[in-house]
């Protein structure tokens, strides 16, 4: 059976691998089709569609991932089958670059009070293009290489997740607004990672289906890295429940999360490419209905 990966970083945003390199780890996984899902940016669509032109049975989907916040836990939205030019998409998602940089400036200033000051020119932040696309994994790489810590993750733990000294939290939309600018762009939304492995979390996920399937939520992630078949199970039957179509991907970020691989992740998921003309059928469904209402 093909497989396909339907959440994957490039260098555009906080993985390591640029888009044409992500386009050629696909083929060599043997995917069917694969997506570019950066945080709050399309800026590597151009280079990943151009680099899948050379492999004509890859499927290569121009995505994108935004992170909202409903009540006081974060929602991340993939967006899949999106035109990367539309303009409605790009002020969106230059607002939430925006803040992002803003966010940022804010680590920076408390890694400096911290005995940790890094300047932008850090070849680890450097690396991210601009100031409003540094991720918290590249402050981690930074601190990594500048500070002697023995990893990324061990420098999650101690300064940059929620709760730890150096964490900022920053201005996030409300998911509406991510269904507004991927709809806009005949895309189609994905509820990404629902819920976390190892709690129980089913009526959790049900309350977010149900609210916000009818405000313009398409799909939800059934496959991922850290789902074992139990979390599948269960996505997959809550979605049939609330007309959701469902959608996977390992959420590879190359060596800034070295234990996922495209397409396998941690070594067992595998996402059938027979879920990929239901999302499709949406896709094409939302673009007809754009279509008509710029006619009327
Ligand atoms: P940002 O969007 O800049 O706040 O960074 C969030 C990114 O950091 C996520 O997309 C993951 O790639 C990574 N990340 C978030 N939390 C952790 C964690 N606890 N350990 C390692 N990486 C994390
Ligand atoms: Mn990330
Ligand atoms: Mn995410
Ligand atoms: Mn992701």
């Amino acid at each position: 059976m093909s497989r396909i990966d339907l959440h994957t970083h490039s260098n555009a945003s906080d993985g390591s691998d640029s888009p044409g390199e992500i386009v050629k780890k696909a083929v060599a996984a043997n995917l069917s089709a694969v997506a570019l899902t950066d945080h709050d940016t399309v800026g590597g669509i151009p280079e990943f569609l151009d680099a899948a032109k050379a492999f004509p049975d890859l499927e290569a989907i121009p995505g994108v991932e935004i992170s909202t916040v409903f009540g006081n836990r974060e929602m991340h939205i993939v967006g899949l089958f999106l035109n990367a030019s539309n303009e409605i998409l790009t002020a969106f998602l230059e607002e939430m670059r925006n803040n992002r940089k803003i966010r940022n400036e804010a680590i920076r200033i408390k890694l400096n009070s911290l005995g940790y000051p890094l300047s932008y020119d850090h070849p680890d932040l450097a690396a991210a293009g601009d100031t409003a696309s540094i991720g918290r994994p590249h402050f981690a790489r930074a601190l990594m290489t500048s500070y002697g810590f023995s990893s990324i993750q061990t420098v999650f733990d101690k300064l940059l997740k929620r709760g730890c000294p150096a964490y900022v939290q920053r201005v996030l939309p409300d998911p509406i607004r991510a269904f507004e600018a991927i709809h806009a762009s005949g895309g189609i939304t994905v509820w990404a990672h629902p819920i976390y492995r190892q709690r129980n979390e089913r009526a959790w996920a049900r309350r977010i289906m149900k609210r916000f399937t009818p405000l313009g939520l398409d799909a939800v992630e059934g496959f991922y890295s850290l789902f074992g078949p139990g979390e599948t199970q269960m996505i997959t039957e809550l979605a049939e429940i609330y007309g959701l179509a469902v959608s996977g991907g390992s959420d590879y970020h190359g060596e800034n999360s070295p234990n996922i691989k495209i397409g396998v992740g941690a070594g067992k998921l595998c996402v059938p490419a027979e879920l990929l003309p239901h999302l499709k059928g949406i896709s094409k469904n939302k673009i007809s209905r754009s279509t008509d209402l710029q006619i009327q």
